[in-house]
């Protein structure tokens, strides 16, 4: 399946140029034109690998890559910068970026960094993939993808995250405040009430009757529980 690739750019020459020398070499593109749109797209649509430019109007690359990381979104992100010495750091300091190319750069060089990237991503997922299945559901975190009945759900990148440390924490009572810190990323975070919004959106999506939950239950006072026991199966490689 091709690859999907999120370009975060403002300038419209550049965003014209990747977008057709990229969907050429058979990516799916999609453009996003400020960091706000680009940090809206990646964190509610599964890409495979995000070009983000470093210097964009209002949240600049930087803000956006942290932001994602904080998330937990792991996708694969390769900078584009006018300053390699800031770069250099950057990469350096795990900050969130994978790699970076600096302005102007060849065509030819960005595929090739591009290419390594989804390589080095594929590889790494391969070995840490794992597969959930619970009643009708089934959850592959290879592909970040939740089937019901067969059937492919339609989960935001953060949706899948909290349905995922459900799952990896059968039986166990999880507080609020434990899935801000480990879902969203945050201490101090500006409202619990968000942890309810989506517990609410993931039983509208895969409970059987959504007022009635039997596999993310409320435990009065104190959080939510995974009540169901999931089978796991870990991927190897092939
Ligand atoms: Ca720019």
């Amino acid at each position: 399946m091709a690859a999907k690739i999120l370009v975060v750019e403002d300038e419209a020459a550049l965003c014209v140029t990747l977008r057709d020398r990229l969907r050429k070499e058979g990516y799916v593109i999609a453009v996003a034109k400020d960091g706000a749109t680009g940090l809206e797209r990646a964190t509610n649509e599964n890409f495979d690998l995000i070009v983000l430019d470093l210097m964009l109007p209002g949240k600049d690359g930087l803000a956006v890559c942290q932001e994602l990381r904080q998330i937990g979104a792991n996708t694969p992100i390769l900078m584009l910068t006018a300053r390699r010495e800031t770069m250099d750091k950057v990469v350096g300091l795990k900050i969130g970026a994978d790699d970076y190319v600096t302005k102007p750069f060849q065509m030819a060089e960005l595929s090739a960094r591009i290419e390594s990237l989804l390589r080095r991503s594929s590889h790494t997922a391969e070995i840490t993939g794992s597969h959930y299945r619970f009643g009708s559901i089934q959850i592959d975190t290879r592909r970040m993808e939740v089937l019901r009945d067969g059937k492919l759900v339609a989960l935001s990148a953060r949706e899948f995250r909290l349905l995922q440390y459900f799952v990896e924490h059968p039986g166990a009572t999880l507080s609020r405040e434990e899935l801000l810190r480990e879902v969203w990323g945050y201490d101090v975070a500006p409202s619990t009430r968000t942890v309810d919004v989506h517990v609410a959106w993931l039983r509208q999506k895969l409970e059987h009757d959504p007022k009635n939950p039997r596999s993310i239950i409320t435990v009065v006072g104190l959080g939510y529980k995974f009540a169901d026991q999931p089978s796991k199966l870990v991927q190897g490689l092939p």
